[in-house]
């Protein structure tokens, strides 16, 4: 019978807020209940996180405008485990606890809106700000105004103007134009779908399509990826899909795959005998962190469906991390073939209809196993029996805004709490979980070789100092002539192939040649990147963007040259060295698009396509067995980067980008080029060497101090008036030098000095205790800053830009 309570709010503020409780909600604790109260001069909502707080006397309280739940939404063990990682990350724990719950509330009162065919039409040319919310009524059927306005930028005065543009009408309205879309839902998976599409390869390619988007899709959109109407209608007949017209709820009683036999393989012996202590610790009952150090290839997969299997025969419940789910498809599709109905997906991809579903289903029990990203980390699945983190390594899994934690540590922390077995797999682990398990902390389980003793490919490296360029390549080729001849003769015996760019758009930068001018962006101390397809120089921090000029802003000069190469540059000469070879490219260009990394994985999947060439994300957990060679077009980009990771990062990717070759029958090469042929990260990737390349590094870390031997906290300052973020800074230093516990760094401009037009400082704080960093930030970092400068700290930096 609480009379007060105090909420966490998703702000980014450390402390929580008292309010007094009205009569009518008195009945019992409202702790984990979501509430709305006034903060400020607006009306937010909040987690209760404790009935009747200590209140100072003669303090006037005000009162909570509402309660959102009729039980809490957030158990005692979340509500616990998100306290715990507030802490251990500095963190607001409102934000983290918004960050476990979905992001709609439920609709309640006033005004709901459903998409018109103008609106559903324009999807998928809208701006990024209006696609979100468009995609959720396209999804959703019909969402209450308060929900619908939290997705859109600009709230309800936005809701407005797409209104009057006739995308969106309250319900009851009648339409404008009669004409309505076709939303195509999956209803068949697994072996009900082979039997659907019999022979046919386009039906089959259209089902796989489907069910990678994870989404029901627009029939338009099916049309834009090559799968004609008639098609659809076909597949509509035989039971496989549904069509409804977009005005009305997509057909929620779908029915889910059959819960499949399990797996089709014996395991190796390495693969058995990891498992089974796996399986002993789930048994157990006891907090059990493994690191699985497998290397490529070496069915780390397998033993991860496995042991959600030990779970769920004991059961309890499992939570599957991956870095990119939309890039790897097959997980997804092999967790549904074999737990059915209990297992739930989720990625970016699935909108916030689904999600709310998704929580309610795993809430309510009915879901007992997740796959996803980061944010899946706080699944509220009871008595949960395993934490997977694959690719543990992964930069995806810490989360590079507020609130910055990192997905690994909360699983760690959760698993605690749910006596539960952390299994962390990689084959090329972050040097922090290397020197845990080196140190007895985390038990390490490894599988040394591939699947069937197929061998690892050959790494060789290309040395491009002895390469010669083309004239218009500045020194730098693009193709070196192993790396061509190479790829020839992968592409004439009909095998396939991946390229590496560092970076996506044409070129990371535009030079005037009469001045050097780089064209900066406007607003960030960084060169904007020239796109060539839509004609416009791009800042990568800031988004602005602007047509390429024809002439230099700062001479005149007419002779513009765009330098160095991205994947649009690959792509296009690629396209000259190889003409008539289909390729598809993957970059955060392409991925933006919903469902435009699933396309591209098809893609390379069915063999439509015989080179993908791309950023990073083609390093990530493909399995693609006809990629009998891989290219690297510079291995320095990430080595060049002021940042006491580039090592790790730059083997890591090697090494990751290596494993996606040979995977099938035939043997894999890879090709790295770069100017640092002797350099120890990339010469320890030729040799998939991971605990020769740890073993150097971490002598590195030592002697520099820093993690995994030190711990650390960034402290950023950020302002519009760089003198003030300076001083801010200055002060903060100053007043962290006499611990004696940390080593602090002098405020200083932070390599990205300025961004989006703030002008950025940044202290850097280790220490060997990571508690002492903590109590130091405590004690200095004031709440609130009245000077204007945005203070914020990231615990475990893993961007320190
Ligand atoms: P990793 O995740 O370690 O890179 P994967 O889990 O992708 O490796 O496994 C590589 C391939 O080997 C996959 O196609 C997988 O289905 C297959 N595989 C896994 N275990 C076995 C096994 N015991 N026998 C045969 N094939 C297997
Ligand atoms: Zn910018």
């Amino acid at each position: 019978m609480p009379e007060t309570v105090s909420i966490a709010f998703p702000v980014p503020l450390r402390r929580t807020f008292t309010y007094s409780v009205p009569g009518r909600w008195r009945e019992g604790s409202l702790v984990g209940f979501r509430a709305t109260a006034p903060l400020g001069g607006r009306t937010l909502y909040g987690v209760v996180v404790e009935d009747d707080p200590a209140v100072p006397e003669g303090v006037a309280l005000r009162e909570v405008t509402s309660v959102l739940d009729d039980a809490p939404s957030v158990d005692a063990e979340l509500r616990e485990s998100t306290r715990i990682l507030a802490e251990r990350f500095f963190a607001p724990w409102g934000e983290l606890l918004r960050a476990a719950l979905p992001a709609r509330l439920p609709s309640g009162e006033g005004t709901r809106y459903e998409i018109t065919g103008a609106g559903a039409a324009a999807v998928f040319d809208a701006p990024p700000s209006d696609r979100l919310l468009l995609e959720e009524l396209l999804e959703s059927g019909r969402v209450g105004a308060p929900a619908l306005a939290e997705l859109a930028e600009g709230g309800r005065e936005r809701l407005r103007a797409l209104e009057l543009r006739g995308w969106i009408r309250p319900v009851g309205k009648p339409a404008r134009e009669p004409k309505g879309q076709v939303v195509v839902s999956l209803l068949a998976h697994g072996d009900d779908a082979r039997t659907a599409a019999g022979r046919s390869k386009k039906a089959a390619e259209a089902l796989r399509f489907l069910e990678s988007l994870g989404r029901p899709a627009l029939s338009e959109e099916l049309r834009a990826a090559g799968f004609s109407p008639a098609l659809v209608r076909k597949l509509a007949e035989k039971g496989a899909v549904s069509l409804v017209s977009h005005d009305r709820r997509p057909d929620e009683a779908a029915a889910g795959p059959p819960a499949a036999p399990a797996s089709p393989f014996t395991l190796s012996p390495e693969q058995a005998a990891a498992l089974a202590t796996v399986e002993g610790s789930v048994a157990a009952r006891e907090f059990s962190p493994f690191l699985l150090f497998g290397v490529t290839g070496s069915g780390k997969t397998e033993i991860y469906l496995r042991a959600i299997a030990a779970a769920r025969a004991a059961g309890r419940g499992a939570v599957w991390l991956v870095p990119e789910i939309a890039l790897t498809p097959i997980f997804a599709r092999s967790l549904r073939e074999r737990f059915g109905d209990e297992a739930v997906v989720l990625h970016s991809a699935v909108g916030e209809a689904n999600r709310a579903r998704a929580w309610k289903d795993m809430k309510e029990g009915r879901a007992r196993v997740v796959i996803g990203p980061r944010s899946a980390v706080f699944s509220p699945i009871d008595d949960i029996g395993i934490f997977i983190v694959d690719e543990e390594h992964d930069a995806s899994y810490k989360q590079d805004e507020s609130p910055r934690y990192e997905a690994r540590d909360a699983a760690a922390i959760r698993a605690q709490a749910h006596r539960a077995v952390l299994l962390l797999g990689s084959a090329t682990p972050a040097l922090e979980t290397w020197h845990a398990s080196a140190e007895g902390r985390i038990r390490r389980l490894d599988l040394p070789e591939r699947i069937e003793r197929r061998p690892l490919p050959e790494v060789v490296v290309v040395d491009l100092r002895r390469e010669p360029a083309l004239p218009e390549e500045k020194g730098i080729p693009l193709f070196s002539r192993p790396l061509s001849e190479t790829l020839a003769g992968v592409f004439e015996r009909g095998e396939q192939a991946i390229i590496l760019a560092p970076r996506r758009g044409y070129a990371p930068f535009l030079l005037c040649r009469a001045c050097g001018n780089a064209f900066p962006c406007l607003n960030c101390s960084v060169s904007s990147v020239v796109h060539r397809r839509e004609n416009a120089l791009r800042c990568h921090y800031c988004g602005s963007r602007r047509p390429v000029p024809v002439r230099c802003d700062a001479c005149g000069g007419k002779h513009l040259e765009a330098v160095g190469a991205g994947t649009e540059r690959a792509a296009e000469r690629f396209a000259a060295l190889f003409p008539g070879v289909r390729f598809a490219v993957l970059d955060s260009d392409t991925a933006r698009q919903r469902g435009g990394a699933a396309a591209v994985v098809s893609s390379m999947e069915n063999g439509n396509v015989q080179a993908l060439i791309g950023t990073q994300m083609v390093a990530k957990g493909h399995h693609f067995p006809n990629v009998t060679a891989i290219g690297v077009l510079s291995a320095d980009t990430i080595l060049n980067f002021p940042d006491f990771r580039a090592a790790e990062k730059t083997f890591q990717l090697i090494a990751q980008v290596a494993g996606r070759s040979g995977r099938g029958e035939r043997k894999g090469l890879v090709l790295v080029q770069t100017f640092h042929p002797e350099n120890p990260a990339i010469r320890a990737a030729l040799t998939h060497d991971a605990a020769g390349f740890a073993a150097g590094e971490l002598e590195f870390r030592k002697t520099f101090f820093y993690p995994p031997f030190a711990e650390m906290a960034e402290i950023l300052f950020a302002s519009t008036d760089r003198e003030r973020a300076s001083a801010a800074a200055h002060e903060i230093a100053e007043a962290l030098r006499p611990e004696e516990a940390l080593r602090v760094t002098p405020a200083a401009a932070a390599p990205l000095e300025r961004l989006a037009g703030k002008w950025r400082f940044q202290v850097l704080v280790r220490s060997r205790s990571r508690k002492a960093i903590l109590a130091a930030l405590l004690r200095a970092i004031p709440e609130t800053n009245p000077s204007g400068v945005a203070v914020s700290v990231d615990i475990d930096p893993r961007n320190l830009m």
